[in-house]
């Protein structure tokens, strides 16, 4: 029985305490209960970790939740260890054995002492290594120079987890062995206190309502966002990754056998457990309350601070990653150019060469780009050299062969020449593990240049956000179908579906639903089913056939945004079904204008891109036009002969306007009479599309 209710993960540290101030180093822990993740918890010793632990394992055990607890740390050693200390390959002998031998406290421990009493065991120059302390321990190398191993240096586990720590090494950024040692005496109290209920994975079937398990965060998770400690974020993520797998999938990941050095949850299943994407709090869109209109700076920053990435995390080919969302920064894999080279067809030798005629004799060979340079120029002679060859050795300058004469098997030239010309040095332009983009770039083809060049095959990406669009109305009818008198054509949808497209994301076109609150359900349920994000147009306002804003409010998550936008009428945002809903405007103009100033950076931040800030200039107005203060206006605009444009009407239901404009005028929030040649902020089209 694999169902665990609560997932408690802890992110263990070998050394003292640490500052009351929380920082990376000391112990983290995180609880988490299907969906929700509580804050994780910064515990400054082990101490503390241990009865905090107690606590919390006992209050879920009252509550009557199964808990897996998850430590990042090894519960057993490479094969045979166990056995040369106790006399047995049991695991829990050894663990009885360390807890014996392990003396803790916040401000000291014995653990460079006793792994040198275990190294001593077996000649005194390992398995054990590294020292954190200043006194020297006999029998303890303090580096790996005079080390050896008379055990395995890793686990099965730790061959397949790549960049994972041999637990032998003691000291040093990344070393795991003081974690295992200082942590397995209070997992061994734990397994005591809780018995007969707990079972310790991989070594006991887990039909125990506490299960111990060994994890590594670095499996599943990714560099922590902004304002997050390293270890605050990942034992969350870990929490929210394991809590949110369905009970079958964790069965099969927790299905392992390694009876004596343990194992790693997770291994093999790395790009399941990181593509695992974060759900939406249902009250993610609640506004304070109060009747007020909200400006629009804040009503964006309140949309900003609220999302989250959405989309799981797939491995794509460079070559097929144009417009696809990094998950993860790219670095170079190589330096580019790897090598020394030449940039022009030529002659190469070394050194400068002063004013005044030269001659220089020629190698018979020739430096060809694609060859390894291993031909050497001895000094005062030159070989012939063609673009993007590296230099060989003995060449550092390389002459263009339209300013010299060959004859006689030698060089002619006149200088100056400076030492160099010519040629590119080796990272010039990028320098091996450099940075070339960050999580969060939509990669251009340019970009796939780049990545290409210095080596990278693979990026780690978002999935695509599928974003589903509808239109609500009993007036609609779709073009190409007859159109009764009172009807109009559904203008909003074709519009949307490729305003979403152009932003990037996935479309799924849900058509039209007539205002009736059973149709509409029924559509949002599909909508919520197949989509990540649903956009829909029409009945968003608070009046008898606004379904949309009735719907959401019924499922409790609705919150009417009345935003202090012109044109734009109240923005109905909620989750439905866990997918965030975006009831735009029916109103063609505010549907394309509440796009584009909210939900397109909303959608950015959905699919992992980040949030986009529209990007305008100063123009001077080739218009005058008076505005009241207490909203943002957006008019339809264009640029000709250098100065703004704008649309003759300002009516709200006139489309003709946005087919005629180039993009919007922003008006700020403050009363305003702009004249003829007052400079306004011009948006165009492509201004709110991020990139
Ligand atoms: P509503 O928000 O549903 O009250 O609609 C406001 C205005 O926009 C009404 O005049 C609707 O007929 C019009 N409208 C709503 N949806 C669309 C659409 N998809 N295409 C064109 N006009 C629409
Ligand atoms: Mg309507």
């Amino acid at each position: 029985m694999t169902r665990f209710d609560t997932f408690v993960i802890v992110d263990w540290s070998g050394g003292n305490q640490g500052p009351a101030k929380p920082r990376a180093d000391a112990i983290w822990a995180c609880v988490a209960r299907g969906a929700e993740v509580l804050p994780p918890v910064y515990l400054r010793h082990r101490q503390a970790a241990e009865a905090w632990l107690t606590d919390t394992i006992a209050a879920e055990r009252a509550a009557g939740r199964r808990v897996l607890a998850g430590f990042d740390f090894p519960f057993g050693y490479p094969a045979g260890f166990a056995a040369a200390v106790t006399g047995s390959a049991e695991p829990f002998e050894l663990w009885d054995w360390f807890e014996a031998r392990v003396d803790d406290s916040p401000t000291a421990n014995n653990r460079f002492a006793l792994a040198g009493e275990i190294n001593r065991r077996f000649g005194g120059q390992g398995p054990f290594w590294g020292n954190a302390s200043r006194t020297d321990v006999e029998g303890l190398p303090r580096t790996k120079a005079a080390y050896q191993n008379p055990f395995p240096e890793r686990r099965a586990a730790e061959d397949q987890a790549r960049g994972a720590f041999p637990l032998w090494q003691l000291a040093g950024a990344g070393a795991v062995g003081s974690q295992a040692i200082m942590g397995l005496p209070v997992l061994n109290r734990l397994r005591r206190r809780f018995a007969p209920e707990v079972a310790v994975w991989p070594f006991e079937p887990l039909d125990a309502a506490v299960a111990l398990v060994e994890v590594w965060p670095s499996l599943m998770v990714g560099a922590a966002p902004e304002g997050w400690i390293k270890d605050q974020w990942q034992v969350h993520e870990v929490a929210r990754i394991m809590a949110a797998l369905p009970e079958a999938r964790l069965a099969e990941m927790l299905a392992v056998s390694a009876p004596e050095e343990g194992w790693i949850f997770g291994l093999g299943f790395e790009a399941e457990l990181r593509g695992t994407a974060p759900a939406l709090r249902n009250d993610c869109f609640a506004l304070p309350p109060g009747v007020h209109w909200t400006p629009v700076d804040e009503a964006l920053a309140d949309l900003r601070a609220r999302l989250s990435p959405v989309t799981a995390t797939e491995v794509c080919g460079v070559a097929s990653a144009s417009g696809r969302v990094l998950a993860t920064p790219v670095t170079a894999a190589r330096a580019h150019p790897p090598l020394p080279n030449t940039a022009v067809d030529g002659y190469g030798f070394a050194g400068g060469k002063p004013a005044g005629p030269h001659t220089l004799p020629l190698v018979s060979a020739v430096a060809a780009a694609g060859a390894a340079p291993d031909t050497v120029v001895p000094e005062g002679h030159a070989i012939r050299i063609l673009t993007g060859a590296a230099l060989p050795p003995g060449v550092d300058t390389v002459v263009l062969q339209e300013d010299v004469r060959v004859a006689d098997g030698a060089l002619h030239l006149t200088g100056p020449i400076k030492p160099g010309a010519n040629t590119r040095a080796a990272g010039e332009d990028v320098t091996e593990g450099q940075t070339l983009a960050e999580a969060g770039r939509r990669l251009t083809p340019a970009d796939l240049g780049l990545l290409s060049a210095t080596g990278v095959a693979d990026v780690t990406v978002r999935r695509p956000l599928r974003v589903a669009v509808l239109s609500t109305g009993d007036e609609l009818v779709d073009a190409g179908q007859s159109a009764a008198s009172g009807q109009i054509y559904d203008a909003n949808r074709p519009m949307l579906l490729a305003q979403v497209a152009a932003l990037g994301h996935h479309t799924l076109d849900m058509g039209r639903v007539p205002d009736n609150r059973a149709a509409l359900r029924a559509t949002l349920d599909r909508a919520a089913a197949e989509a990540d994000v649903i956009l829909t147009s029409g009945g968003a306002s608070a009046g008898d056939e606004d379904h949309v804003s009735a719907l959401l409010k019924d499922s409790g998550s609705m919150a009417l945004w009345r935003v202090a936008i012109k044109p734009g009428r109240p923005l109905a945002l909620g989750i439905w079904q866990g997918a965030p809903v975006f009831g735009l405007p029916g109103n063609p103009v505010a549907a394309l204008v509440c796009t584009l100033v909210f939900a397109a950076p909303a959608l950015s931040v959905l699919a992992g891109g980040g949030w986009i800030t529209p990007q305008g200039h100063d123009l001077p107005a080739a218009f005058e036009k008076r505005k009241k203060a207490g909203r943002r206006e957006f008019l339809r605009a264009r640029v000709r002969d250098g100065r703004v444009e704008v649309f003759a009407s300002e009516g709200s239901g006139r489309i003709s306007g946005l087919s005629w404009a180039d993009g919007l005028v922003e008006l700020p929030d403050g009363a305003l009479h702009v004249q003829p040649g007052d400079p306004v902020r011009y948006i165009p089209w492509s201004g709110f599309m991020g990139g």
